[in-house]
């Protein structure tokens, strides 16, 4: 056992990308070119996003990820370094290119956004052998569904410890193993949505009643996140229902900045809370997610704007 892993808390296996910010007047029309008045680069991809999460908090954090061999991937490999993630597991893949996200935001506030993978989809089964001491080590895993699917099932299929699936970007189909293997899965409402098939969730009670359907889909815990509401969660014990609501701190509006990432700092802030602290409440570790993620949308940015212990 390397020391480097010995005290491994949180392990994400998932995804980074770089996100390309232009801020324009207005969304352009086809064929045609704009000149836009702002331009920002911001790190995400919602693997590298929780990992940053929790190591910003404190935990001891690793990420298994692909990136390409271009500057940007020299580039994101040196951020998370800055951050403390370990790394190790971070391959930059020859002749790929780094996962991006082409963003442009009008000033009324819409905006459209062009993905392209990358080094992402190559994320395989094989990277969860090769990181088989980090899977080891680690307490609590966390996946989230922007790399391939197959890869997400092996990485849960190896983890012993406590493992956290953000299902999202979710499928229409969520593969029942998916739902089975997760100690915790955890979605906003409009994920919740999709994979129950409801038209709109929207209350605490309407969440609820998701959480019922998706432990029927087989799901063990479920956590529902609803914004500034906060978050519902609920399993299943001897064929009742045990859910519960837990606020999140209110922030008045005029606080509130960027609400971009809020769900990846709450998943990042649950997966350090687990690691830490095992012997506490689920709802007592989703209180502190809540506490961190209503730090975050009172900063522009995302990984930007996780706060620090
Ligand atoms: P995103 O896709 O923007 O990253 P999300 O839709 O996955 O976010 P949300 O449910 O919007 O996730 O938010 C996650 C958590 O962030 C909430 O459970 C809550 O704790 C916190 N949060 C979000 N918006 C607010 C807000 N306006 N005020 C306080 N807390 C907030």
């Amino acid at each position: 056992m390397s020391s480097d892993t010995a005290a491994l808390e949180v392990l994400v296996f998932g995804s980074a990308i770089i996100d390309f910010i232009c801020y324009t007047p207005r969304l352009p029309a086809a064929g045609e070119t704009l000149h836009g008045h702002k331009f920002q680069r911001g790190f995400g991809g919602k693997g590298a996003n929780q990992c940053v999460a929790a190591a910003r908090l404190g935990s001891k954090t690793a990420l298994v990820a692909k990136l390409g061999d271009d500057s940007f991937g020299a580039d994101y490999l040196q951020q998370l370094r800055l951050e403390q993630v370990n790394v190790q597991h971070v391959e930059r893949v020859p002749g790929e290119s780094t996962g991006i996200a082409q963003i442009a935001v009008a000033d009324d506030g819409e905006n459209n956004i062009i993905i392209v993978v990358g080094a992402n989809n190559l994320l395989s089964t094989d990277d969860v052998g090769n990181a088989k001491q980090l899977f080891e080590q680690a307490k609590v895993l966390v996946c989230q569904l922007e790399t391939p699917v197959p890869a997400t099932l092996e990485a849960l299929r190896q983890f012993k410890g406590v493992s956290i699936v953000n299902a999202a970007p979710a499928l229409a189909q969520t593969p029942a193993e998916l739902l089975k293997l997760a100690s915790i899965l955890c979605v906003n409402e409009t994920e919740a949505a999709l994979m129950t098939g409801v038209a709109n969730i929207s209350s605490i009670s309407e969440a609820t009643s998701a959480t019922e359907r998706l432990i029927d889909l087989g799901a063990n815990t479920v956590i529902i996140t609803l914004g500034k509401l906060g978050a519902v969660c609920a399993h299943k014990e001897a064929d009742r229902l045990h859910s519960q609501y837990v606020a999140a701190p209110q922030v008045p509006p005029e606080l509130v900045v960027d609400t971009t990432g809020a769900g990846d700092a709450f998943i990042g802030a649950l997966a350090h809370h687990l690691a830490r602290y095992p012997e506490r409440k689920l709802v007592e570790h989703i209180a502190a997610a809540c506490a961190v993620a209503s730090k975050s949308v009172q900063l522009p940015g995302t990984q930007a704007s996780f706060p620090r212990a």
